[in-house]
């Protein structure tokens, strides 16, 4: 099997996590989300959760430097050998290009990067009713994808909760920063031939469908 090397891309609540999960299991690839690392590190108050805590509440990235880093461990590591799924990294140009230049002594390059577009009124649908079990990270939506009971998770029972980025205010600033920081990755990986395109308003099947043939089709490409 050759390398599979992918970038999820697209603002808050595009379905970038329901896509990760389902195609984690379709190639078996570790999945490696910035925002569910950094809300760990939080939630154990290590060092690196204590320098992110402050920007995630108020809905801006932190910093290059404090995410880099945790990326290129994980891409480095032999369980990464086969490929990777990112999911929330980069947001920024100075992102994209650590992730090169991490790459590129690995003798690696990516290979797609999955942009899945929606528009911002539905981002903010999506997003303020959205729940979460704060145990094991299962999603759901008081609208569109209700528990059977309300505010408890099906399988344990867990209380489910609002992560703090998911009220409305601060889900309009990271609207907002979503579009000046890391929109223009869009250009720059369409530039190098790497971006794919998907329409996020479309239901989750279909928008898994699309990525799974347009995956097939690059690996048939790959092997010509
Ligand atoms: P997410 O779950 O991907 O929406 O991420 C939640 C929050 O974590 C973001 O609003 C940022 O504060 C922070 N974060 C996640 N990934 C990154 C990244 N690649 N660069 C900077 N900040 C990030």
């Amino acid at each position: 099997m050759s390398e599979l090397n992918l970038i999820l891309l697209g603002p808050p609540g595009a379905g970038k996590g329901t896509q990760a999960e389902r195609l984690v299991e379709d190639f078996d690839l570790p999945y490696y989300a910035t925002g569910d690392i950094l809300r760990a590190a939080v939630a154990e108050g290590t060092e690196l959760g204590r320098k992110a805590k402050e920007y995630m509440d108020r809905g801006d990235l932190v910093p290059d430097e404090v995410i880099v880093g945790v990326i290129g461990e994980r891409i480095d590591s032999p369980e990464a050998l086969d490929g990777f799924l990112l999911d929330g990294f980069p947001r920024t140009l100075g992102q994209a290009e650590a992730l090169e230049d991490a790459l590129r002594p690995l003798g690696r390059r990516l290979t797609a990067v999955l942009s899945i577009e929606v528009g911002d009124e539905d981002v903010v649908r999506r997003l303020s009713g959205r729940r979460v079990n704060p145990k094991t990270g299962r999603v759901y939506h008081v609208e569109f994808d209700p528990p059977k009971v309300e505010g408890h998770d099906d399988i344990d029972g867990t209380k489910l909760v609002q992560r703090d980025d998911d009220r409305e205010e601060t889900i309009k600033h990271r609207l907002e920063v979503f579009h000046d920081q890391t929109e223009p990755l869009v250009e720059h990986y369409e530039a190098k031939g790497l971006l794919r395109r998907f329409d996020g308003s479309r239901s989750p099947d279909e928008v898994h469908a699309h990525i799974r043939a347009t995956l097939a089709t690059l690996r048939l490409e790959e092997q010509l």
